[in-house]
């Protein structure tokens, strides 16, 4: 019997795939790697739209032919048409994702054995291991009361869930306190703040770089509060940023329900560091005026700013956490909410159940992918490795302040940004970086680099150099 399916199975895998399959796996590898990076990269503009770009002006694209550790085998062409194919240090993690570098081969063992069990179910009425393994994980990860894991498939969508929390939440509190008041609806974020690309969360990002005028209509007005002062602020002017807020919030308190913000690092808003007492404060602030306090961590958890999540530099707990980004090691998508008990239940026993459910919520080879890692972050030292790579950006990136056209150099944990007084193009800017063996994705003002934990002091030395000669190129 199950010969006979394998057989079915056989023959209608070969009708879907066509000729690829027909001709066996290793022929049609070798028909793809045999084209032309001319040939591809011009198939790759006549039909794809890429991340924020244009299909009419496109920004060039490069072709990655191979990956391996920190490293990126990439194709592309120059401006006058020549291919040039090159090994360079990806100083960007594919987007702060890939932490223990690509292929590891923890991860890819993971990712091999539970393909071969269960890729994928639906998580809706059936459960499974890798799942409730992961639960187990991020509740003992996640700061203290917060148990209740959510899992989401990206970082967006971990934000609306959360926002949807945070709404429901309220509604709660309004039918357990019988008082007849109308639940709050609002939702207050940071101006710099980036909270992902649907419409709620853009809601919540910074309404300049967030674009909000060009969806005018279609966002919810979200109230706004300045930014928070640096990280090492001095206490005055943390005081009289909380007293605002306070004072911002009190004004708001029948509107707001929560505030969110992405704890220490504003990540891509502009990678600006912010005062831990400032975050504190607002945790206070929060509390006493009942409303929720959500940390997105999305981009500063699982180790980037030196400790586990941005939260801890504070000692705050948040609420509603979201995890995202680097949560699988950067090999597939899955994003995580994790709310308190507290949270959870009270949404539960007053208003029923939370209506939320991706078609591929806890998608089993994602759930072993994170566990994998985080099994690696547990096991390798996370600390000593964002530590070493925190000493080495600090240690090679000196000089950097002083180069024409910067305003700042930043390092905060594993993470180092170059700001310049005026936009950089990412043309420039990425060719330069390619020409001394460094992939960077600048964006606004800044060249950063969030590189993969396990850099060496050689690679961070070569990024750091490569910042440098697009500051001498561009600045003046
Ligand atoms: C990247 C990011 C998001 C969005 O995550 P996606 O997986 O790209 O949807 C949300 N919040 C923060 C802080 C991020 O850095």
């Amino acid at each position: 019997m199950s010969t006979q399916l394998d057989h079915e199975a056989n023959v209608a895998g070969r009708g879907l795939t066509g000729d690829a399959a027909a001709s066996g796996g290793a022929a049609s590898a070798r028909v793809l790697s045999g084209r032309s990076a001319r040939e591809l990269l011009a198939s790759d503009q006549a039909h794809l739209w890429h991340p924020y770009a244009s299909t009419t002006t496109p920004t060039p694209v490069h072709l990655v032919r191979d990956a391996n550790r920190t490293l990126l085998d990439l194709e592309w062409l120059d401006s006058e048409g020549t291919t040039h194919r090159q090994w360079v240090v990806d100083a960007m993690a594919s987007w702060w994702c890939m932490l223990h570098g690509y292929r590891n081969p923890v991860i890819v063992e993971a990712l091999r054995r539970q393909a071969a069990e269960l890729p994928h179910v639906m998580f809706g009425g059936l459960t499974h291991e890798p799942a409730i393994e992961l639960g187990e994980v991020l509740a003992e990860l996640a700061p203290a009361d917060l148990n209740r894991v959510f899992l989401a498939d990206s970082g967006s969508v971990s934000v609306e869930v959360a926002l949807k929390m945070a709404r429901q939440y309220d509604i709660a509190l309004t039918r357990r306190s019988g008082t007849g008041r109308s639940p709050r609806t609002k939702i207050a974020a940071l101006f710099g703040a980036y909270h992902g690309d649907t419409l709620g969360a853009m809601s919540v990002s910074d309404p300049v770089t967030g674009m909000h005028a060009m969806y005018a209509g279609a966002i919810p007005q979200q109230p706004f509060l300045r930014r928070p002062p640096v990280w090492d602020a001095g206490s005055d002017e943390v005081d009289a940023w909380i007293d605002e807020v306070d004072d911002q919030l009190c004004a708001a308190r029948d509107e707001v329900c929560a505030v969110i913000v992405e704890p220490i690092l504003q990540g891509a808003g502009g990678m600006y560091a912010w005062s831990p007492a400032a975050l504190a404060g607002l945790r206070r602030i929060t509390r006493n005026l009942d409303m929720l306090l959500i940390a997105d961590e999305i981009a500063t958890g699982f180790g980037r700013t030196g400790q586990l999540w941005g939260c801890d530099h504070a000692r705050v707990v948040p609420d509603i956490m979201t995890v995202g980004k680097a949560m699988t090691g950067g090999s597939l998508t899955q994003a995580a909410v994790i709310a308190t008990e507290q949270v959870a239940g009270t949404i539960s026993e007053y208003t029923g159940a939370l209506m939320h459910g991706p078609t591929f919520m806890g998608n089993p080879l994602a759930c072993a992918a994170s566990l994998a890692s985080i099994a690696l972050l547990r096991h390798g030292g996370w600390r000593e490795q964002v530590n070493r790579v925190n000493r080495a950006f600090i240690e090679h990136g000196r000089g950097l302040n002083e180069m024409p056209g910067v305003t700042q150099f930043r390092v905060c944990g594993a993470s180092a940004s170059l700001e310049f007084d005026q936009p950089v193009s990412i043309p420039v800017a990425t060719s330069i970086g390619l020409e001394h063996g460094v992939w960077f994705r600048p964006f606004g003002r800044l060249v950063y680099s969030l590189p993969p934990y396990v850099c060496t002091d050689d690679e961070i030395a070569r990024i750091c150099a490569a910042m440098a000669a697009i500051a001498e190129a561009t600045g003046q």
